[in-house]
């Protein structure tokens, strides 16, 4: 629910709303406007609350019920665009922002030299994953937190931000057969700029739950991905949990979802659709990766321009030097040239949808 306040209300109405809010054992979150608190929403079990109760209270102009059951991410309880801040990257603005690099850390020299190349094509931040949540308990796991030391570096040569992803609990077994035993999201924590969600995990909501609670200690943004086989709403109650937790810093990235389409084809068939859809019914950035949505190379321009034209706040493309002899995802990789003709036509793209 959310009660919407006359322009300047005084304090004094807003917290006489407030106090009646509490008597109901409800949460309160006040969404400041340009002059004074414009709304008041109301969270958590509003079901017994007549809307009447507050209709007296001087300056408030209407009670609304937020009728979608994701409540503090949905456009309907804040209109406004959540605009992201990462190291003076704006996400959610109205700026694309690109956000590129190999699908796996491979080594100090590979992770500076394609964050360089990236950063020449127009990119403004450098992803690349330490810890990689395989299919396959026998495919490349990733460097783990050596990964993450040659992310870092590559930050500091390119002055890029970087993005990595968490997994849960996970027993990360080195190259030399020994096992990593830190903790995966305080270690990931220490180091990026921002945290990944990849799609396996997107339904892990215990994981969710402690990486919001961590992440927003440390205001970290999250980036979500959409969960192969998750509906919209769920995708979107996921982004849910992790603002309900303590962090509102929530960027969705859909990445293609699995239909009977076969992967000879393309990997996944691109949600295109959901990324009007998303603007729509959320406040949160919405990115696209057309990498892991295509899965081949050649398809990649297409998919990437097609969201953009559908309204996607940035793009993050896998990108590689020599996608060829990459360790993971290398068929759906391109080089730099191809990345640089994309971020080309996509600030075209967004110019002419206006
Ligand atoms: C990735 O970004 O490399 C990745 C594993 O993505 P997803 O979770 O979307 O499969
Ligand atoms: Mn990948």
């Amino acid at each position: 629910m959310i009660i919407r306040m006359k322009s300047r209300a005084s304090q004094a109405s807003v917290d006489k709303v407030i106090e009646r809010i509490k008597k109901y054992k409800c949460e309160v979150e006040t969404i400041h406007g340009r002059e004074s608190i414009d709304v008041i929403g109301v969270l958590g079990d509003t079901s017994g609350i007549d809307p009447n109760v507050f209709n007296e209270i001087d300056e408030v102009l209407e009670v609304i019920r937020i009728s979608r059951p994701y409540k503090r991410v949905s456009r309907e309880y804040n209109a406004n665009n959540r605009i992201i801040d990462v190291k003076g990257v704006k996400v959610g603005g109205p700026d694309l922002v690109f956000m590129a690099g190999p699908c796996s850390i491979e080594s100090e020299e590979q992770i500076i030299r394609i964050g360089k190349e990236i950063k020449q094509s127009g990119a403004h931040m450098i992803r690349g994953g330490a810890y990689k949540p395989r299919s396959s308990p026998y495919s490349y796991q990733g460097l783990g937190e050596e990964g993450l030391k040659y992310m870092a570096e590559a930050r500091k040569q390119t002055g890029l931000p970087i993005v990595t992803e968490a997994t849960g609990t996970h027993r990360h077994l080195l190259a030399d057969g020994s096992a990593e035993q830190k903790n995966v999201l305080e270690n990931v924590l220490s180091y990026t700029d921002i945290i990944q969600v990849g799609a396996r995990n997107s339904k892990s909501y215990g994981f969710l739950q402690d990486l919001a609670i961590e992440s927003g200690k440390k205001k970290i943004p999250v980036l979500l991905k959409r969960g192969e086989a998750s509906t919209i709403s769920e995708f979107l109650l996921a982004a849910e949990y992790i603002v309900a937790n303590g962090n509102p810093d929530v960027i969705l990235c859909l990445r293609g979802i699995r239909t009977f389409e076969e992967k000879k084809f393309q990997r996944y068939t691109a949600d295109i659709t959901a990324t009007a859809v998303l603007k729509r019914e959320s406040n949160l950035p919405v990115i696209f990766d057309p990498s892991h949505a295509a899965g081949y190379r050649d398809l990649v321009e297409h998919v990437a321009l097609a969201s953009v034209a559908a309204g996607a706040d940035g793009l993050i493309i896998e990108a590689h030097y020599e996608p060829e002899n990459a360790m993971s995802d290398g068929q759906q990789t391109v080089k730099s040239d191809v990345l640089k003709r994309i971020i080309e036509k996509a600030l075209k793209i967004k110019k002419c949808m206006g």
